[in-house]
């Protein structure tokens, strides 16, 4: 790639920096398996200069006009717009997703940089009555301080900026660890953020050894917040890490979504949704639908609506024109599809669809639809992240109910019913933090995402996701 935003190296402690051991690891192309570039493999050292940095940084930045950040921010997002089409090239490279998908990320992410642009400006705090004549309550919110953020590689600048643009907003800086698979988004954004004049250090990106520079992180006292997007294993290590300084979390583990299409469902629509919230991103993000559970009068025809529109999906090079299902991220994550496919084969289920092994490469998996999934297969209780489709049959709504929260994960579920009292009824009933009616698309920044049960804690995006960065000061004033 010989991209301008291309950096290979990381920015932290107000300087393009290669790591003490000047050691770097690789960075491949999922879609062809060649090498990328390199990165610096950082590690405890490096993270503490760039926490030390990022607490040098913090009072200018934290006394900062808010809407002289706000301004900042926004041309950070305007710089990302602008950018799109470079950083889209870069995404799709390192990740694998097509062209157009990596482009609309490009412009999700960008819109959470506008989003709290905006909120920075209304950090409110309020007034409350005395309980004596001169006695006054102020509470305020104030800025927590230097805070860290641990990203994933499915959607390598989304979720880079809907944690920095909240915690930037509210007045804090950020450190932020991109996953080893996709660092060159996370430094483009780094530069990005520099030429919108956002002060040195208020952001910075490491990159390198995870346990170490968590380590690092989690021990210091002073850094008093991290936002982590992955696996709920790592999530629960970082949780317990958090103890020794009493960090505050917000952390977006696993999901295991549902998809419950009722016996009055338009099975039109519900076949539409159903491919975008199972394809996006080659069935990679946590919100991609884990189990179909589809009323017995209708599994038919819905299974045979998604096997058409499935088996018409280009699968490529997310690079060349029309593909529309890029590669899995590595090998490995495609062997995990293989192998859930093949558990749910040999304990009962049927194939309607679909390839395990492609010719484009070993990374690919083609659309894939199992019917009969039930609840003793691995992919019932296990995130799939790939493009299977595992589809299971209900007789009631209580039944139904009961399957979809058959789950120790709470992210995402979507149904679909044209009954008003059913759509009330289900979305209150369903264990999880965002629950779409008759809808698939949860990406917009002004909704509060997150979980619930071990799907996490803590809310990105809405009026929410500025809190996450702020603490609330009572102050008691005599007069
Ligand atoms: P995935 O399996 O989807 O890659 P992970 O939870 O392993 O999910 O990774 C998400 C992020 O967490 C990545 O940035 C990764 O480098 C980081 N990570 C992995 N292991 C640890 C760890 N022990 N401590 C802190 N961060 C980690």
């Amino acid at each position: 790639m010989t991209a301008l935003l291309i950096n290979r190296k990381n920015y932290f402690a107000g300087a393009w920096q290669t790591s003490d051991s000047g050691r770097t690891f690789g960075v491949l192309n999922p879609a062809t398996g060649g090498l990328i570039g390199e990165v610096p493999d950082c590690s405890e050292a490096e993270t503490n200069r760039a926490i030390r940095s990022a607490q040098l940084a913090l009072p200018a930045w934290r006394a900062m006009a808010a809407d002289e950040r706000s301004r900042k921010l926004k041309k950070f997002n305007q710089l990302i717009i602008e950018n799109r089409k470079e950083l889209s090239q870069i995404l799709t490279t390192e990740q694998g997703k097509p062209l157009a998908e990596a482009e609309r990320e490009i412009l999700y992410a960008a819109s959470f940089v506008e989003w709290f642009a905006e909120e920075a400006r209304r950090v409110y705090g309020r007034t409350v009555p005395g309980p004596t004549p001169e006695r006054r309550i102020i509470v305020t919110k104030q800025a927590l301080g230097v805070c860290a953020a641990i990203t994933p590689w499915n959607f390598p600048c989304a979720m880079i900026t809907r944690k920095l643009a909240a915690a930037l907003a509210a007045g804090c800086t950020m450190i932020v660890k991109p996953a080893p698979e996709t660092p060159f988004s996370a430094l483009a954004l780094a530069e990005l953020a520099l030429r919108a004049e956002i002060p040195p250090s208020v952001f910075q990106v490491i990159t390198g050894d995870a346990e170490k520079i968590a380590s690092a992180l989690m021990s210091s006292t002073s850094v008093r917040k991290l936002s982590f997007t992955g696996s709920t294993e790592v999530g629960k290590i970082l949780i317990r890490q958090s103890a020794q300084t009493v960090k505050r979390l917000t952390v977006e583990l696993g999901g295991n979504a549902p998809f419950i299409v009722f016996e009055d469902a338009d099975i039109g629509k519900a076949v539409k949704g159903a491919m975008f919230a199972k394809y996006r991103n080659a069935g990679q993000t946590c919100v991609c639908v884990n189990r179909f559970i589809v009323h017995e009068s209708r599994v038919e025809e819905f299974a045979a609506g998604l096997c058409s529109a499935s088996s018409a999906l280009k699968v490529g090079n997310g690079l060349d024109s029309g593909v529309e299902v890029g590669p899995l991220i590595s090998i490995e994550a495609a062997d995990k599809v293989r192998a859930l496919i093949e558990d749910a084969l040999s304990n009962g289920a049927k194939r309607l669809s679909g390839e395990n092994i492609s010719a484009i490469g070993p990374c690919f998996i083609h659309p894939t639809i199992l019917s009969g999934v039930n609840k003793s297969m691995r992919l019932w209780n296990e995130e799939i992240f790939g493009p299977l489709c595992a589809i299971s049959s209900f007789k009631t709504e209580e039944q139904a109910l009961e399957l979809a929260n058959d789950t120790e994960y709470g992210l995402a579920s979507y149904f679909y019913t044209k009954d008003l009292s059913r759509a009330f009824r289900v979305a209150e009933a369903l264990e999880s933090g965002c629950v779409a009616v008759n809808d698939t698309v949860f990406a917009f920044p002004q909704g509060p995402f997150g979980g619930m049960k071990q799907s996490g804690y803590g809310k990105e995006g809405g009026q929410e996701g500025i809190e996450e960065y702020l603490t609330t000061k009572y102050v008691m004033m005599a007069v």
